[in-house]
């Protein structure tokens, strides 16, 4: 099967590599990330990812790695040799062929732009930075450390210096026009080479900006001019050669990220390094893995057990199945029904698929594949419990 990205359409072993540490939280922010106020011992954090990848290494055998991924937290606070002595770590468990995608999650202040070099030499070849927002209100209303100068410096440095790049917006912000929003896309596609991931901004708990919408001090776009927001958001991106490709995710056909693809082709993946989770066919079946969040603690397991995995459970067929649909209607490519059908152990309830085609929420792609609509792709889970 020809994949979205005119590759093989296989869903690949990615490894993916978490550092959990920010120069600040950001107020929307739920992921890992743990701001600390001394240096962090990086030589002694390289320590602990190389054990834990020859744990991860001995779980899922040889494999040939098709894509890394190293996201946070901030990874671009990172010195450039701890990168690279994490890189050879992860070259020395799995068989890496030349060229394929290695991509950092970056931040654009210049502090961190000055690695940029630093990084390609350690092997990264795509960077997606954070940039969130064009416009300097919002970026100061987002909590964020950089100002629109330095995004657009970092986004010139970044393309100079790796062959990809790609960067995020946050849309739906409280107050958002929906004319400012296609202006701000218009310029963000202006400036991006050939992806982009646009999200809506969401409200999560044990944020502080869950704190403030929950007394009342931020409103945030209601459920209509959200989705006026996001169906804008599909067309000026499809009419400027950057159709979704994923519900948030947006490249020029081939440009799409395919450390990303493996995740929504339920491929293997190895989450190595604090709060990272992971997917991987062992000998006794495929496996949930879950590392211990806290940075510190993760790493006294390393040093005391040899990894801070907290979880390998055995997820059943079903699950299996509940998943692989979860995560393969996110993407234009769909499901493979066949796939599906020979883990959940029964055909697709064609009734119940007829249903959701009536509610525009499902189409096939010829007889073989189904995927959500753009309408379907806001409403996920209700299609997954429906056909499940
Ligand atoms: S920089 Fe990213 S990971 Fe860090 S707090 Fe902000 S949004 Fe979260």
């Amino acid at each position: 099967m020809a994949g979205i990205n005119g590759d093989d359409g296989e869903p690949g072993f990615g490894v993916y590599l978490h550092w959990p540490f920010c120069a600040a939280k950001c107020p929307y922010c739920d992921f890992n990330s743990h701001v600390r106020h001394q240096p962090v011992d990086q030589a002694r954090f390289v320590a602990g990812f190389l054990k834990e990848i020859d744990h991860m290494r001995a779980l899922s055998g040889p494999r040939t790695v098709t894509s890394i991924f190293i996201g946070g937290g901030t990874p671009s606070l990172m010195a450039p040799e701890t990168l690279g002595a994490i890189l050879d770590g992860v070259a020395k468990a799995w068989h890496l062929p030349d060229g394929i995608e290695i991509t950092l999650e970056a931040n654009p202040s210049s502090v961190e732009a000055e690695r940029f070099r630093g990084y390609r030499a350690a092997g990264v070849n795509r960077v997606s930075m954070g940039v969130q927002a064009l416009n300097d209100r919002e970026l100061r209303f987002l909590g964020r450390l950089h100002n629109v100068e330095q995004a657009l410096g970092a986004i010139r440095l970044a393309r100079d210096i790796f062959p990809r790049m790609s960067f995020d917006l946050i849309y739906a912000r409280p107050g958002q026009r929906a004319d400012d929003w296609e202006r701000e896309l218009n310029q963000a596609i202006d400036l991006a080479a050939d992806h982009l991931s646009l999200y809506q901004l969401t409200i999560e708990e044990g944020t502080r900006f869950f704190a403030l919408h929950r007394a009342g001090k931020l409103v945030i776009p209601d459920d209509d001019h959200a989705a006026r927001l996001y169906e804008i958001t599909q067309a000026v991106t499809a009419a400027r050669g950057l159709p979704a490709y994923e519900v948030s995710n947006h490249a020029r056909p081939g440009a799409e990220s395919r450390h990303n693809l493996t995740y929504w082709r339920y491929g293997d993946y190895a989450g190595i390094g604090p709060g990272a989770h992971g997917r991987l066919e062992t000998t006794a079946g495929r496996m949930a893995t879950a590392t211990e969040k806290h940075p510190e603690t993760w790493l006294e397991m390393t040093e005391t057990n040899g990894h801070g995995v907290i979880e390998e459970s055995p997820l059943s067929p079903e699950e299996q199945a509940d998943e692989l649909l979860l995560m393969g209607l996110r993407v234009r490519e769909g499901v493979d029904i066949a796939r599906w059908s020979a883990l959940a152990g029964k055909p697709l309830d064609s009734e119940r698929e007829a249903f959701l085609m009536q509610l525009g929420l499902i189409e096939r792609i010829g007889n073989s594949r189904l995927r959500a609509t753009p309408e379907g792709m806001l409403l996920l889970n209700r299609i997954v419990a429906e056909l499940s």
